[in-house]
């Protein structure tokens, strides 16, 4: 498991490294709280954090309170490596938002055991968070989680200036499907279909399933082009083999609805729903195909229409 040190002092920071480092874990060491605070902040900040109380710059204590009040990252067991130990000071380090602290010196074994106890809990933690953040039969992101992805993605977006897009995908025709071929193996195309576009999209995309076999994509950055040509890559995964199920191999085909954000006042269920719209499309014109999202305040998509006009045979764009 992954391990932050903060401390000030470099020989008390090499000894802790190395011991930790003995005791299977992956060390991060820092040498102040500013540093400290930066690695914290992050989604993906380690789960445990072990944090000398007198650093430069922001202490121990201040970096507790602000990892709880404004860290993105899920959960982290925050111990604090203290030479005070008065009842008030402890209180005050807990309080902060600590979960445990040791006193300098410390008993290396007694650390070792705290330490311990704090990945299990970080453990225990990760565990009922993948549950409540992940679909239970195809492993992607639930819908709620998903949404959230979306609407972080909305505000870093609005924040930088950058763009965000979402595909919806759909798969055709599935209640025909599960009829056939029973619930069983509608389960196992569609744990498939969500392997299958995970393989297509990019590590920073997110994929999460929306309702019964509908798809959300959020996909930060880019523009229309780039948008359809991932949306078209996902419909060709699905499209190009076969699904194999208990009961047999059969053809599957999804379609695509994609829309870009459009500036401060869009908020992710209006984003969501001209997705959902031009996926709508998309399976009023035939089904395996992708749609943009055509509205008319929106220049670029215009001038993709247009280009769909006169050149009908471009593949993105056309449908089977
Ligand atoms: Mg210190």
């Amino acid at each position: 498991m992954k391990i932050l040190i903060a401390d000030d002092d470099p020989s008390a920071r090499l000894l802790l490294k190395s011991a930790l480092a003995d005791w299977g874990y992956d060390v991060v060491a820092v040498p102040d709280g500013i540093a400290a605070w930066e690695a914290l902040r992050r989604t993906d900040a380690p789960p445990l954090a072990l944090l000398d109380w007198l650093m430069p710059g922001l202490d121990g204590v201040e970096v507790c309170r602000k990892v709880r009040q404004e860290s993105e990252a899920p959960f982290m067991y925050l111990v604090l490596l203290t030479g005070k130990a008065e009842t008030q000071d402890v209180i005050q380090g807990i309080e902060s938002g600590a979960d445990d602290y040791v006193s300098k010196p410390f008993d290396m074994q007694e650390l070792r055991v705290r330490l311990r106890a704090g990945q299990r809990i970080a453990e225990l933690h990760r565990a009922l968070l993948d549950q409540a953040t992940h679909d239970s039969l195809t492993g992607v992101w639930n819908r709620r989680a998903v949404v959230e992805i979306l609407e972080r993605e909305l505000a870093r977006a609005v924040r930088g200036d950058h763009p965000v897009g979402v595909i919806m995908v759909d798969v055709d025709h599935f209640k025909r499907l599960n009829d056939t071929l029973g619930h069983a193996d509608g389960d196992a195309a569609l744990r498939e279909v969500s392997r299958r576009v995970n393989l297509a999209l990019r590590p920073s995309d997110s994929l999460g399933r929306y309702g019964g076999e509908e798809f959300l994509i959020v996909v930060p950055g880019g523009d229309h082009s780039s948008l359809a040509s991932i949306a078209e890559r996902v419909r060709q995964v699905i499209a190009e083999a076969e699904v194999t199920t208990p009961a047999g191999r059969t053809l599957m085909t999804v379609s695509l609805g994609a829309a870009i954000h459009q500036g401060p006042s869009e908020r992710a269920d209006g984003l969501i729903k001209r997705a959902d719209d031009a996926l709508y499309q998309a399976k009023r014109d035939g089904r395996n195909c992708v749609k943009l999202s055509t509205s008319a305040s929106d220049p670029i998509s215009r001038e993709l229409i247009r280009e769909e006009k006169a050149a009908p045979a471009g593949a993105s764009e056309s449908c089977r």
